[in-house]
């Protein structure tokens, strides 16, 4: 009997591993044959997100809704990157709901996270971000560009954020603004795109990325309920959250590495004859994304470290998966050669890809900032 058990438990997956099963069905499955349309035509893979919601992609890293039962922040990241190795926008609005999951997991406000994080969890209900204007006031690069009144049972909000992706009418997103004009006073807010005072346009036509539901997002006198509140004051949240936030990113960077490797390797033999003269290949790709994704899960196992030391290991880590990305995507441009050149092909797709992880927030220029200040602990 018992040695019946402990055969069936050889033949079941490992744990943690059925999640990334599944996800890499959904990834060959449905998002693959979409690839296309999703860059060129911008369309917004709603669809795919609600199965990958399903499969337990977004759920890793709530408490007790993951594979294993605490905050398994390094498999959130290994399943974003199977979502990465096909499609950086679906990656992105993954890694959006991620970052809106991140927030309710480490909220304090207890009925928001009962409302709300289940949810998030499944994917049953979508969020976004809009804490890249708050990341970069907090190093000192811009302006915070939302301000409040206090009013009764909540705030008045008015301001633009430029750029929120993954958000369509009903979906949240993570907001920060200045209460009653007090630049010390600093709160971290859900919003919801289409609530009274709260519109957005699309912002523009991107070089890539263009699928995933970024909006500029206007605030007209909107009321932010308290019930909505995630952080009052902002700065222990932020200090909080702010390792995941930029470590969930690097889930984006190993997946998109990762296939750019893969494509070296899938050209013809005689074209790889010829490659091997060149200086980068996908053996040294592949070397340094595997010691990178060894720090990352390091990382990743202790997302509460609250020391300066931790924080300049994750931002590093962070640049490491941005410079990775740029280097894969160029490696491939040059070991493809003219077929990379034409109008539609993946290798140049993810080489307009491989830049967006390098200037999404905490951009290049910002870690560098933030490395040169001392990882502005
Ligand atoms: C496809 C895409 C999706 C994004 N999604 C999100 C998101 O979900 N949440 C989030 O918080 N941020 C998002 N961002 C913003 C991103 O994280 C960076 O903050 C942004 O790219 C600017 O960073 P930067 O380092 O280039 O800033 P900077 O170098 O400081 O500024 C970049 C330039 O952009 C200009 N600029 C500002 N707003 C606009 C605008 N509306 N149109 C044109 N130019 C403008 C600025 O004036 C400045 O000249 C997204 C950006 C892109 C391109």
């Amino acid at each position: 009997m018992i040695a019946h058990a402990d055969e069936c438990r050889a033949h079941r997956p490992p744990v943690g591993d059925s999640v990334i099963d599944r996800v890499r069905d959904i990834a060959a499955a449905e998002l693959r044959p979409l690839v296309g349309r999703i860059d060129e035509d911008g369309v917004y893979p709603l669809a795919i997100l609600r199965s990958l919601g399903k499969a337990g992609a977004f759920a890793q890293h709530h408490e007790g809704r993951g594979e294993s039962r605490p905050v398994d922040l390094g498999l959130a990241i290994r399943a974003m990157s199977v979502v990465a190795q096909e499609c950086l926008s679906t990656a992105f609005c993954t890694w959006c709901q991620d970052a809106f999951g991140w927030y309710l997991q480490n909220t304090e406000n207890a009925a928001l996270r009962s409302k709300l994080q289940d949810g998030a969890a499944s994917g049953a209900v979508l969020g976004g971000t809009g804490l890249s204007n708050p990341m970069k006031a907090l190093s000192g690069i811009e302006a915070l560009r939302l301000r409040a009144r206090r009013v009764a049972g909540g705030f008045r909000v008015d301001g633009v954020l430029p750029w929120v992706s993954n958000i369509e009418d009903g979906h949240y997103f993570g907001v920060c603004f200045a209460a009653d004009n007090d630049e010390g006073r600093w709160v971290a807010a859900l919003a919801r795109l289409g609530a009274e005072g709260v519109s957005g346009r699309q912002a523009t036509k991107f070089i890539a990325l263009d699928a995933t539901a970024t909006r500029a997002v206007t605030f007209d006198d909107a009321f932010i309920s308290d019930d909505d509140i995630l952080a009052d004051p902002l700065a222990p949240f932020a200090a909080r959250i702010r390792p995941g936030f930029i470590l969930l990113q690097t889930g984006m960077a190993a997946g998109l590495i990762r296939d750019s490797a893969a494509l070296m390797r899938a050209l013809p033999e005689r074209t790889r004859e010829t490659n091997a003269h060149l200086p980068i290949g996908p053996n040294e790709i592949e070397d340094r994304l595997g010691a990178l994704e060894e720090t990352i899960l390091a990382l990743a196992a202790t997302p509460h470290d609250d020391s300066r030391d931790f924080l300049e290991k994750v931002l590093r880590a962070r640049l490491e998966g941005s410079r990775l990305s740029l280097d894969a995507s160029q490696a491939l441009m040059l070991h493809a050669g003219a077929r990379a050149y034409i109008s539609g092909s993946a290798y140049s797709r993810r080489l307009r890809e491989s830049y967006f992880i390098a200037i999404v927030t905490p951009a290049t220029k910002h870690l560098l900032k933030d490395l040169a200040a001392g990882a502005a602990g």
